[in-house]
């Protein structure tokens, strides 16, 4: 957060306000370019084509049941008995389900199977009995029931997944189905992460009484990559102007420079000075939130590129947490795809809350009780960094800028992530 000489501090906008600019101006964002990837290394990609029926899904009337294929007006009443002309099973050759069902005939099928001519429901085998060549039907079905018609899910040469969905196993299951081995997806932009301050050592290092190991690098490597990108880790930068400026410039060279660390209000807090030097555009540099109030949006133009960034605090939840609300929407865009809601939810509050208010907080929490009555229920913790109880959390509890209580029972608002 900039400094400033008196002690008047400047308003800054609300979460709704910032997350609102942060999604505008992903909006305005172009993805990276497209390339091929093999079907098996897709996942977490975003689509940069449409992927296409080759065919009619399904490409036959399809039985969904193992039973007996039948003509409905032959079954509407029961019991009703039938002769049972032959077998179709699932893969059977067009020699082989080659059949016609005439009046008072059904055929024995199973799930997968197509359904023959003249057949136009399947009664499932558990409401039948066999006798030889005879077949008793004990209960009636509609016209339809239990077959899904050719072409019901796509007609050939239909856009099943449109391009910027991001592929996720039921859209590698759409490719595998069409035929497609390979698929067009976006590059993963690839994303910068700086982490500052003099008393963060790499993890390899036996840190001294007053050090402590970088997990801020870490944790966001592995938040980017879940989110799409490709994380490169940058060198540590000492709380010292001229190394920190060297570190940005080749930050400044990713698609996306994330920094962790120096954003704050102290007097070594040297990121957004060094910004300056870039003559960096900041959007936002602080935002109404906890954890991660001093959290910093902006870009540096040089030439035709324009590298988007976030100086995200450096306390590990704040960090986490800040990157969740609003740095993945840039990744999103970047990626191929408009920015994506946050993944918020209604539970019910397990014990009481109380909170302080004008700010939105969002606070590590857990979300259990099953089926019938989720519950949520806050997790202790000493603060922003607090690892411990951020790694046991599941969601965040989300509380507004005007609530000093919750009542156990209450519906509370989650952020799933
Ligand atoms: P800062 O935002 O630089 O004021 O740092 C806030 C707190 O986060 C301090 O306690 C730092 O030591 C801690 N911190 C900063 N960077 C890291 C990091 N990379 N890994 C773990 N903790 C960090
Ligand atoms: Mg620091």
């Amino acid at each position: 957060m900039l400094a400033t000489s008196n002690a008047v501090r400047p308003k800054l906008p609300s979460f709704g306000d910032a997350r609102r600019l942060v999604e505008e101006y992903a909006l305005t964002l172009s993805p990276t370019r497209p390339e091929m990837v093999s079907l098996l290394e897709a996942a977490g990609l975003v689509l940069a084509e449409d992927l296409r029926a080759d065919r009619d899904f399904p490409p036959f009337p399809r039985s969904t049941r193992d039973g007996f294929a039948v003509r409905v007006a032959d079954v509407s009443t029961v019991p009703a008995e039938l002769r049972c002309v032959g077998e179709i099973k699932a893969g059977a050759t067009p020699e082989q389900s080659a059949i016609t069902l005439a009046a008072g005939d059904c055929a024995e099928i199973m799930t997968g199977a197509p359904v023959p001519e003249g057949a136009d429901g399947v009664v499932m085998v558990e409401c039948t009995q066999r006798r030889g060549d005879t077949v008793v039907i004990q209960r009636a079905i509609a016209a339809g029931e239990n077959i899904v018609a050719m072409g019901a899910e796509a007609r050939g040469g239909a856009v099943m997944v449109a391009r910027g969905t991001r592929v996720n196993h039921t859209i590698v299951a759409i490719a595998a189905a069409v035929g497609r081995p390979e698929i067009a997806v976006y590059r993963r932009p690839r994303v910068a992460i700086l982490t500052t301050g003099d008393e963060v050592i790499d993890i390899n290092l036996c840190p001294g009484p007053n050090e402590i190991r970088n997990s801020n690098s870490y944790s966001l490597a592995a938040e980017v990559h879940a989110a799409g990108g490709e994380p490169l880790l940058l060198p540590i930068a000492p709380d010292d102007p001229p190394e920190l400026a060297l570190l940005l410039r080749k930050g400044l060279e990713a698609d996306v420079l994330l920094i962790t660390g120096g954003v704050s209000m102290g007097k070594y807090d040297l990121v957004e000075q060094a910004l300056a030097s870039f003559e960096a555009s900041i959007f936002f540099t602080g935002a109404e939130i906890q954890p991660g109030r001093p959290v910093v949006f902006g870009e540096v133009k040089s030439g035709e590129r324009c590298t988007p960034l976030f100086g995200l605090p450096g306390n590990p939840v704040s960090t986490m947490v800040t990157f969740q609300l609003f740095a993945r929407a840039v990744l999103d865009a970047l990626s191929g795809m408009r920015p994506q809601p946050l993944a918020f939810a209604q539970a019910m509050l397990k014990s009481d809350i109380s909170s302080r208010t004008g700010l939105t907080r969002f606070l590590p929490a857990r979300l259990e009780g099953g089926l019938e009555r989720p519950e949520v229920e806050l997790l202790r913790w000493q603060g922003s960094g607090d690892l411990m109880a951020a790694s046991r959390a599941n969601c965040y509890i989300v509380v507004p800028p005007d609530r000093e209580r919750f009542s156990a029972g209450e519906a509370v608002t989650i952020l799933l992530v």
